[in-house]
C-alpha cells in the first residue's frame, strides 16, 4: 500500500472514533480520489476500523486495479449506492458516517433504503483531512500552476484587437490539454472592458479593443490537482485613472494579506486584512466576495477565507489570496495568487508578475 494511502486511512479511522461512527461511506470523486488514488467519476468507498473496500462498475475495474492500492477492489453491477448499502449490512456496520456536502439526497436515500445501518452526517469527515496537504500534493499543485502560468505568458503575446473573450478562453483550455493537463480546473474567465466588473462573468463574443481592462482567471488540473490564478491587464492603453487607482488598491490589499498569512491566524481575520485596505480607500462596497479558498483535488475546497470563516490556518494548507474591486459599467480588477502556508508564513506557488502591465 502506498504510504500516503496508509496515512490517510489511519487519519480517517481516528476521525471515525472521534465522531463515534464505525465506518465511512463515500460516493464523491474528490474524497474517493484522496483516499484511494482513483481518478474516475463513479465509485464507492467503505472504510471501517479493520476493512477498506472500493466498489466500482465494470467500466472502471481495469483503471481501479492500476490506481487503487490498500483497498479490496470489488466490481459491482446495478446501483452503486444500493450495493454499498448491502456491504454495510454484510460487514455488520451500525453507524456509518457520510459527509452531507458530498452525498446527494437521492444517494443517501438509496443507501438508507437498503441497509439497517443508521447513516450519520459528519461534516468534513474527509474534506477536513484534505485541507492540509502533504509536500507531494503541494508539489503537484505547483506543477499545475506552472503549466497554467506558461500558457498565460505565451498567450499574452498573441492578443490582438477584435479577438473575442470566448476565443481567448478557448485558447487557454486548448493549451492546457496540449501541454499535458487533464483540462481546465474550472471554466476559464476572460473578460474585456466594462465586463471585467462581473466577478465571475461568462466569456462571450465581446471583441478586444484599445483601452480595455483584461481580466483573466484560469487554472488547470494536472496529475489530479488544480491550480487557480487571476491577473488583470490593460490592452493597448490604460483605461483611465480610475483603473490605475483600483489596481494599486487591490495590489496593496493583496500584499497586506499575503504578509499576514501564517499558521494560527483565523481565516476571517485574514479576510479583514485585505478588506480593510479596500474599505479605507473607499471601495468597501465594491469587494463583495471572500478573500480566497483552499485549492487541491478540487479548485474550490476548504478552508474558505471569508468574513465568517472561523477556520484557523495550518501549515500545509494551500489557499488563494484574491481581493478585487468591481465598478459596474466601468470595469474591475482582481489579483489572485496561490500560496502554501509554511511554518512561519507562506510560500507562493505562482510567480506571474503583478505590476500593472499594458499589453
Ligand atoms: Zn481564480
Ligand atoms: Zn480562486
Amino acid at each position: 500500500m502506498a504510504r500516503h494511502t496508509a496515512d490517510r486511512l489511519a487519519a480517517l479511522r481516528a476521525k471515525l472514533l472521534e465522531a463515534e461512527c464505525d465506518a465511512f461511506v463515500g460516493l464523491a470523486p474528490p474524497d474517493n480520489q484522496y483516499l484511494t488514488g482513483f481518478t474516475g467519476t463513479t465509485s464507492a468507498v467503505l472504510v471501517t476500523q479493520d476493512t477498506a473496500e472500493f466498489l466500482c462498475d465494470s467500466r472502471y475495474t481495469e483503471q481501479a486495479e492500476s490506481q487503487v492500492s490498500g483497498y479490496d477492489v470489488q466490481e459491482v453491477s446495478g446501483s452503486v449506492p444500493v450495493r454499498l448499502g448491502e456491504r454495510l449490512d454484510a460487514l455488520g456496520v451500525g453507524k456509518p458516517s457520510f459527509d452531507p456536502a458530498y452525498l446527494s439526497v437521492a444517494q443517501l436515500e438509496a443507501i438508507q433504503e437498503t441497509t439497517k445501518a443508521s447513516l450519520t452526517p459528519v461534516p468534513g469527515v474527509v474534506s477536513l483531512l484534505r485541507a492540509v496537504k502533504s509536500p507531494d500534493e503541494i508539489a503537484r499543485i505547483r506543477e499545475a500552476s506552472r503549466l497554467a502560468e506558461g500558457v498565460l505568458a505565451d498567450l499574452l503575446g498573441t492578443l490582438t484587437a477584435g479577438l473575442t473573450e470566448r476565443e481567448l478562453a478557448a485558447s487557454f483550455e486548448y493549451e492546457f490539454k496540449r501541454r499535458g493537463a487533464r483540462g481546465a480546473s474550472f471554466d476559464t474567465i476572460a473578460l474585456f472592458g466594462a465586463r471585467s466588473s462581473l466577478p465571475h462573468g461568462e466569456p462571450d463574443g465581446t471583441p478586444l479593443s484599445s483601452g480595455d481592462a483584461v481580466l483573466l482567471d484560469f487554472g488547470c488540473r494536472l496529475d489530479g490537482y488544480c491550480s487557480d490564478l487571476t491577473r488583470t491587464y490593460a490592452y493597448d492603453t490604460i483605461p483611465g485613472a480610475w483603473f490605475e487607482t483600483i489596481y494599486e488598491v487591490v495590489l496593496e490589499a493583496q500584499r497586506a494579506a499575503l504578509k499576514a498569512v501564517r499558521p494560527g491566524i483565523e481565516c476571517r481575520k485574514l479576510d479583514a486584512v485585505a478588506r480593510d485596505v479596500i474599505a479605507e480607500a473607499g471601495y468597501g462596497e465594491r469587494f463583495g466576495h471572500g478573500l480566497g479558498h483552499g485549492v487541491g483535488i478540487e479548485v474550490h475546497e476548504g478552508p474558505r477565507l471569508g468574513k465568517e470563516s472561523e477556520t484557523v490556518l495550518e501549515e500545509g494548507m494551500v489557499v488563494t489570496i484574491e481581493p478585487g474591486i468591481y465598478v459596474p459599467g466601468q470595469g474591475g480588477v482582481r489579483i489572485e495568487d496561490l500560496v502554501a502556508v509554511t511554518s512561519d508564513g507562506c510560500e507562493p506557488l505562482c510567480g506571474a508578475p503583478k505590476t500593472l502591465k499594458v499589453l
